[in-house]
């Protein structure tokens, strides 16, 4: 059983949890629900990055303490990630001492294996409290931050902790040419190569500016002790998580699951941190794209939000999961629209899978008293198979993580078991009792067909995929089930039942 250890970024504790938050998410839930049935020893990590000023000005103006304003963000975050079904090991949440005590021993790592790396440095820059950060002048539109034009930039001096990002340019582009799969997809390395061409700047390490966060362990010469910064909070959370009670975190991650905007403090900022602290690097980073909105109700008003519970509601769950994942490509960018979102349901959901499923089991019950019969393995069993050998393949991280290329893969076996039927019509042959061991082979078939969708179908809609599996009769559950096991099981026995349609036919919404 090989380890492996996901991560997704922590979500910054400032608001609700959004579209991107819920993209991210799940998408990594795939991966870990699929790496689980691959029989991998999985450990998924999520969680929240609870500190900084912005948090502490956000509490403020709620009349809270930053505490207690981070606590009840993080349930609200954890609330949505039960509800999507998202089956994480372990909640991080930055504000926990463990992470403290652990991004402490970090720092204090860095100042043994690399005495140099850490150094003090007085800096003037304009600041912008939005960003937490000073903004360069390509940031700067009239005198504001680009990204924050209601807000005034602020000029500031202070004395630092510096980090010595600088040093670490030709390490990192060795460390890319060697391991070209470290940044993927390929838009995102050259990105990174292009970044390290121009060579890097030092970064601040620690802050006069702000108390919410991690004290930097040591003061600087004059005494004054400051603020770790973001950076060196934040990023450290994969290793820190190891740490916290009852964690199995291995260390290195296998892959880290980040945006594309992310990209390069993962790639740049933290491997140059664990080579300070001579600890190894994680295999991969995995940026995925972004989600806009688009479609009729989202354009017609300018500054409609997606209310994810809206979206949630319409069809459950795992069926927006489902959506989500064969609409946006995990490695690039895509839109939400209602539009999309009810036709791709209509089609695959209601038409396709779910029709399959009622057809076949009322076939069973009519024609084999809904006790699957015994058959022969044949052409359609070898086809299924060459597709879901196509879907370990996008998902073992050869190519990164394409999840889109393996929910399609899947799906090429729904249309393939629906052109069965088409073609052999059962009915027919049940009228011939000449024609019954064709019969019995047909409906085997396509039980198998059913069962094998069931398992793979689990790491992208796990209830959906349960419900599948019980109508089938199948043993344990789907996703307890290996890849292993449903590409060499037979349901000759099984005793089917019909129930109610695993994905009803769409009522037009509310105020259509
Ligand atoms: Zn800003």
């Amino acid at each position: 059983m090989s380890r492996f250890y996901l991560t997704t970024a922590i979500d910054y504790a400032n608001g609700d949890p959004h579209l991107g938050h819920a993209l991210e998410k799940i998408g990594a839930d795939a991966i870990a629900r699929f790496h689980r049935q691959l029989g991998d020893d999985v450990w998924f990590l999520i969680g929240m990055d609870e500190h900084g000023q912005k948090v502490a000005q956000t509490a403020e103006q709620a009349g809270m303490a930053p505490q207690a304003f981070v606590d009840r963000v993080a349930e609200r975050f954890q609330a949505m990630w039960t509800t999507l079904g998202i089956s994480h090991d372990q909640f991080m949440r930055t504000s926990a001492a463990p992470h403290h005590a652990a991004v402490t021993d970090l720092l204090e790592r860095i100042f043994r294996h690399s005495p140099d790396d850490f150094y003090e440095r007085s800096y003037t820059g304009r600041y912008c409290v939005g960003c937490e950060s000073f903004k360069q002048p390509a940031d700067i539109t009239d005198e504001r931050c680009a990204l924050h034009p209601t807000r005034s930039l602020q000029e500031i001096t202070e004395r630092n902790w510096f980090f010595r990002l600088s040093a670490y340019t030709d390490r990192l582009k060795a460390h890319l040419a060697a391991h070209p799969e470290f940044v993927q997809p390929a838009t995102r390395r050259n990105e990174i190569l292009a970044l390290l061409e121009q060579g890097l700047e030092d970064v601040s390490a620690s802050r006069a500016r702000f108390a919410w966060g991690v004290p930097f362990p040591r003061p600087l010469s004059d005494g004054e002790t400051q603020t770790t910064y973001v950076w060196f909070d934040a990023l450290p959370n994969y290793w820190t998580a190891q740490t916290f009670p009852g964690s199995r975190a291995p260390w290195p991650a296998d892959v880290h699951i980040v945006g594309k905007d992310i990209t390069r403090f993962h790639a740049v900022i933290w491997p140059a941190m664990l080579m300070a602290a001579d600890l190894p690097l994680p295999a991969m980073i995995w940026a995925h794209g972004f989600i806009s909105l688009g479609g009729e109700r989202f354009s017609k008003s300018a500054g409609v939000k997606l209310e994810l519970a809206d979206a949630i509601a319409r069809f459950g769950p795992d069926a927006f999961r489902y959506y989500l994942l064969r609409d946006v490509p995990f490695d690039g960018d895509g839109a939400f629209s209602w539009e999309r979102f009810e036709a791709v349901y209509t089609a695959e959901l209601a038409n396709g899978l779910g029709n399959l499923a009622s057809r076949m089991t009322a076939m069973l019950e009519k024609y084999c008293d809904g006790i699957v019969p015994t058959g022969v393995r044949g052409a359609t069993d070898a086809a299924d198979l060459a597709d879901y050998a196509e879907a370990r393949a996008a998902m073992a991280g050869r190519r990164g993580f394409p999840v889109h290329e393996a929910l399609e893969a899947v799906v090429r076996t729904v249309g393939r078991a629906n052109q069965l039927i088409q073609d052999a019509k059962p009915w027919v042959l049940a009228k011939n009792p000449a024609q019954r061991e064709a019969l019995d082979g047909v409906l085997a078939t396509l039980a198998r067909q059913l069962a094998r969708q069931a398992v793979y179908l689990a790491p992208f809609m796990p209830q959906k995929a349960e419900a599948l599996w019980q109508a089938l009769g199948g043993p344990g559950t789907a996703g307890g089930t290996t890849f292993a096991a449903a590409d060499t099981l037979d349901c000759a026995g099984w005793r089917v039942t019909k129930g109610e349609g695993l994905f009803p036919r769409p009522e037009p919404p509310a105020g259509a």
